[in-house]
C-alpha cells in the first residue's frame, strides 16, 4: 500500500511538472514571437523561477498522488466517471464551483502571505520575479507551494465532480497561471472591456499584483478584491506596452 502510494505521487509529480514545463514553455516561446526581447534581460530569474516551479511540482504531486490512489484503489472520493451519475447541467455549475472554492482559498491564503511574517518566510520568493515571466507560473517556496497543493485534493472530498470536469479544472489552473505572469495581455481588449472582463483576472490584473503588492490578490475572479476593496484595476504599464490594449481599466 505505501509503495502503491509513493509510485502515485511520483508520477503525479512527473505530471505536473510536465505539464509546466509545457505550459510555460509555450507560453514563453509565444512571447519570443509576439513581444521579442522581452525577456531578454530575465536569463538569471527564468533559471531561478524554473527552479522554484519544480521543487512545487514536487509538492503539488504528493497530495494529488495520494487522492489518486484513493479514488483508484479505494474509491473514498466523489471523483466520478458514469457522465449519468449527475445531471448534465451539474458538469458547469461543478466547473465553477471548482473555480470559485480555489479562487476564494487562494484570495484569503494570498492575503495572509502578504502580513510582514509570511511574505519574508515564504511569499518574497514568488515577488523575486520583478516583472514575472511565463515561467513564474509556480514559482513559490514550497509553504507557498503547499497552501496551493492540498485545495483540489481537499475538495475532491467535498464537491462531486465528474474526472473531465476536473481535469478541465486542473487546466485551467495550469494555463491561468501561466498567462497572469506572462507580461502581455493576452485577451482581446474588447473581452478585457466587456462586463465579463471585468470581473476575470488577466496579465494586466496580476501584473499590477507584482507592481504594487497591496492589491489585486485574486487568481481568476475579480469578486473578491472587488468585495474587499482591494481591487486597483490593471496594470497602466502593461496597458501601455501593449498597443492592442491602450488603459483598459
Ligand atoms: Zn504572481
Ligand atoms: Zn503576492
Amino acid at each position: 500500500m505505501t509503495l502503491a502510494i509513493i509510485l502515485s505521487a511520483l508520477a503525479m509529480t512527473a505530471i505536473v511538472a510536465l505539464r509546466y514545463l509545457a505550459a510555460s514553455g509555450l507560453f514563453a516561446f509565444a512571447t519570443t514571437c509576439v513581444h521579442p526581447g522581452l525577456y531578454a534581460r530575465s536569463g538569471r530569474q527564468i533559471r531561478r523561477e524554473i527552479g522554484w516551479s519544480l521543487l512545487s511540482a514536487a509538492i503539488y504531486g504528493i497530495p494529488a498522488g495520494v487522492v489518486a490512489w484513493a479514488w483508484q484503489e479505494r474509491g473514498w472520493t466523489l471523483i466520478y466517471t458514469d457522465w449519468a451519475a449527475y445531471p448534465l447541467w451539474y458538469l458547469p455549475l461543478s466547473l465553477i464551483l471548482y473555480l470559485l472554492a480555489h479562487d476564494t482559498w487562494f484570495y484569503w491564503t494570498h492575503r495572509w502571505m502578504h502580513r510582514p511574517r509570511p511574505f519574508r518566510m515564504a511569499h518574497a520568493v514568488h515577488h523575486a520575479s520583478r516583472p514575472p515571466t511565463a515561467w513564474a507560473a509556480m514559482s513559490f517556496h514550497p509553504i507557498e507551494a503547499v497552501t496551493g497543493a492540498v485545495v483540489i485534493p481537499a475538495l475532491v472530498f467535498v464537491i462531486p465532480v465528474h474526472v473531465a470536469v476536473l481535469a478541465l479544472v486542473l487546466a485551467v489552473m495550469t494555463v491561468m497561471g501561466v498567462i497572469n505572469h506572462v507580461g502581455w495581455e493576452i485577451l482581446p481588449r474588447a473581452l478585457l472591456r466587456s462586463r465579463l472582463g471585468k470581473w476575470l483576472i488577466t496579465a494586466s490584473h496580476h501584473q499590477r499584483h507584482h507592481e504594487q503588492y497591496t492589491c489585486n490578490y485574486g487568481l481568476y475572479f475579480r469578486v473578491w478584491d472587488r468585495l474587499c476593496g482591494t481591487d486597483q484595476g490593471i496594470s497602466e504599464t502593461l496597458a501601455h506596452a501593449d498597443p492592442a490594449n491602450p488603459g483598459a481599466t
